[in-house]
């Protein structure tokens, strides 16, 4: 990969080592010839992988002998451009700790200046706007390199040799406060600090796009920043000035402390403390709290003189892609911040801020864009050229190569009319990178998808629709390079079925190519589509009409207060007569109806609220569990039917707490999944079982599964560099594309 440091780490290796000889880039990897005593060559060739920049990743080295040419020297040369074979363009990395040393030493000629950065540090992927990646193709190249940088864009022994984004105050990017520029960036820091501490909200351009900002502690800022923004209650993240901070806050573990401080330096979700002065109303109803770490010199120096949490959201509306270019800020963003900080390096390519968690000690993406993107995904096999276009929610796509597939970043929901367009614009973009012409085209088996559309809109020889629920399992199973047949347990929200049902609580027997339905939750009337989305107090009424007959009305008013029984007659009426009721076997509609009936979410204003909420409550015993029944249907396949349990939470409800319901609740669904797995292992002689799907972003639901599953002997599989919800999802669709087009 290039601009990681690696050439420049290679020349100042051999020459510690006393070898002449050149290191240079292929489109297929490093190459190095280096010549001298063969003692200290062997010491280089172990050093070259044990010492390596943290940001190379090597895959494979190969050592030949050759006879010696009496070289004279060490030289980098110039890469050679036969590339194309592979993807080069790194991802933007955190600011490494020599370049936050520079920015605070008051002798460095870069004190305090936002934009300093290095071969080991600094925007990638959002600058380059074509490959190779050299400083005329990024957006740096209306910046004039001053004599000083240029002589360490040009020493080998540089840290900054050849570091594209190479800048300082004489010759670099600027900021500007609300169209001011003062000569002195100091004071401009301190002016939005200022602004910041009295409580405004501040659109600040960063690395991928624009952050509105506000003190997370100014219960009144936060609140303004929601009504502005047209998000009622989904999490903001905040960005902590340091981990001391973020230690204030949250509880934070040794897994955490290096996700947060990683080259990637990911929003990362962490238990949150009580009772600290963060404002209730930066993530309602949640256990977590989103922390990242400054990762721009920018964000440093700032949050070096701000409140030490700040609220960090996209800048966007609601479900709108993020705003990147300057006057779309001050043309949008003017009405949501209180005052604009800019600086005037153009960014090419908008990425949000990636989410990630620990899970059991490791890493696990969900949200995958800024810091892992444009890094691709071994396949560990070789596949055609083939783009995968992704869901509707949380859309990414994905284009294939060789043996590897990029995922495009984190584009959003298509519905929104920008975020389409915006998927037009990444989609041409990744493609003259990744220099893919895919001839066979995946996408989602919903006819009435935006990303489906979009694939139907296309050119190609092939175009191969995936289910919904398949593509899942299938995204998991690359991840941990399996393709024979497994269990695969998808459960999520909606996915279109074979059926024309609403999916989402599957069990299917998969391969890479195909899949039998196995098992699934019984279908149960959705009344209003869509509505009952939005107002999960509609699925717990479906529920109780089904669980308790037409009892059910009047119990599901008495339960939940804020159903009017002029809804609850109009969604049995609704229900009776068949009207705009889809049927579905969706799990995350039964966490909404017990997330409802349980009176923690009756309206849901994001996707997934009532099930992270119910989450969130549960709190009890994880070996009790409510009764359920599987029985066969006519296909052979198991039903799952959740009744007894609705029945029993509605009767329980006067007497036990909801946290001890949400707790059991979880464990039931925990026992349904390995008891229905333990009949899948039987009659297939199956014991792999891969779990996807949105709801498994639910932490406490992921434990009790692993946890039954490998006490039961099951080797269980989770996702980790994908997220499991349908940001995942074209990852699932491009390789069952081609296993698909290879039969
Ligand atoms: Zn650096
Ligand atoms: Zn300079
Ligand atoms: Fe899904």
């Amino acid at each position: 990969m290039q601009g990681v440091g690696f050439r420049p780490f290679v020349y100042q290796l051999a020459r510690k080592c006393n070898l002449a000889g050149w290191v240079r880039n292929t489109g297929d990897g490093v190459l190095i010839e280096a010549e001298g005593n063969e003692d200290r060559l062997q010491q280089f060739l172990e050093s070259v992988q044990d010492e390596a920049p943290s940001l190379a990743a090597i895959t494979d080295v190969r050592a030949e002998t050759i006879s010696p040419f009496g070289s004279e020297g060490f030289h980098i040369q110039a890469s050679i451009s036969n590339a194309g074979t592979r993807p080069t363009v790194p991802p933007d990395v955190n600011t490494c700790s020599e370049c936050l040393a520079d920015v605070l030493a008051p002798d460095n000629r870069r004190y305090m200046y936002p934009f300093t950065n290095c071969t080991n540090c600094g925007p990638r992927f959002t600058i380059i706007q074509c490959i190779p990646y050299d400083r005329p193709n990024t957006t740096m190249r209306d910046f004039r390199m001053c004599p000083d940088c240029r002589a360490e864009y040009e020493d080998p022994s540089d840290r900054r040799f050849h570091a594209q984004p190479n800048a300082c105050r004489v010759c670099g990017p600027r900021l500007s406060l609300d169209g001011r520029i003062d000569a002195r960036d100091q004071e401009t820091l301190h002016k939005a600090a200022e602004l910041l501490s009295e409580g405004k909200i501040l659109a600040i351009k960063g690395l991928g796009g624009f952050h509105l900002a506000c003190d997370a502690r100014n219960t009144q800022s936060v609140r303004t920043l929601r009504e502005r923004k047209g998000r009622a209650g989904k999490p903001f993240a905040v960005m902590c000035a340091d981990l001391v901070e973020a230690r204030r806050i949250c509880f934070v573990d040794e897994a955490s402390e290096s996700l947060l401080t990683s080259p990637e330096a990911p929003v990362v979700l962490m238990p949150a403390k009580p009772d600290t002065d963060v404002s209730p109303l930066v993530a309602p109803g949640n256990r977590c709290l989103g922390v990242m770490l400054p990762y721009t010199p920018l964000h440093h120096l700032l949050l070096a003189e701000t409140p030490k949490t700040l609220v960090m959201t996209s800048g966007n509306f609601s479900e709108e892609p993020i705003a990147y270019r300057n006057e779309e800020a001050l043309d949008r963003l003017g009405h949501f911040g209180d005052h604009i900080l800019l600086h005037d390096r153009p960014i090419h390519m908008a990425c949000d801020d990636s989410v990630a968690r620990v899970f059991e000690g490791q890493p696990m993406v969900v949200r995958r864009a800024r810091g892992y993107v444009p890094r691709p995904i071994p396949l560990g096999m070789n596949v055609p050229e083939i783009l995968a276009c992704g869901g509707d929610l949380k859309n990414t796509f994905c284009l294939t190569k060789g043996n590897l597939a990029m995922l495009s970043q984190h584009m959003g929901d298509l519905e929104n009319a920008a975020t389409l367009r915006h998927y037009v614009h990444v989609l041409r973009h990744l493609q003259d990178f990744f220099d893919a012409r895919p001839k066979i085209i995946a996408h989602d088996m919903h006819p009435d998808y935006f990303s489906t559309k979009q694939a139907l809109s296309m050119d190609a020889q092939a175009k191969i629709p995936v289910q919904h629920h398949h593509a899942h399992i299938v995204s998991c199973m690359v991840e941990h390079q399996l393709s024979a047949p497994v269990i695969g347990v998808a459960f999520d929200g909606t996915g279109c079925g074979t059926d024309g049902c609403i999916w989402g609580g599957e069990f299917l027997i998969a391969d890479l190519a195909s899949f039998r339905r196995a098992a699934h939750l019984s279908y149960l009337p959705m009344p209003g589509g869509e509505m009952a989305i939005r107002k999960p107090g509609r699925m717990a009424l479906s529920y109780l009409l089904q669980a308790l007959g037409p009892r059910g009305e009047d119990v599901g008013v008495e339960l939940m207060p804020s159903l009017s029984s002029a809804e609850a007659y109009a969604v049995r009426t609704q229900i009776d007569r068949g009207l705009n009721t889809p049927l579905t076997s969706s799990m995350g509609r039964l966490f909404d109806a017990v997330s409802a009936l349980l009176g923690i979410c009756t309206e849901s204003t994001y996707e997934g609220q009532a099930a992270m909420e119910l989450e969130a409550a549960a709190f009890g015993p994880a070996d009790e569990v409510f009764d359920y029944t599987l029985s066969k249907a006519d296909d052979s396949s198991i039903e799952i039917s959740v009744q007894p349990m609705i029945a029993a939470i509605a009767e329980l409800k006067s007497r036990a707490t909801k946290e001890w319901i949400s707790g059991v609740f979880h464990a039931t669904v925990a026992d349904i999944v390995t008891e229905v797995c333990a009949l899948l292992r039987q009659e297939h002689g199956l014991n792999q079982v891969v779990l996807s799907g949105g709801v498994f972003q639910n932490i406490l639901l992921l434990q009790l599964v692993l946890k039954r599953l490998r006490d039961q002997g099951f080797e269980a599989f989770h996702h980790c560099q994908v997220p499991c919800n349908d940001g995942g999802l074209s990852l699932g669709q491009a390789v069952v594309a081609a296993r698909r087009s290879a039969i």
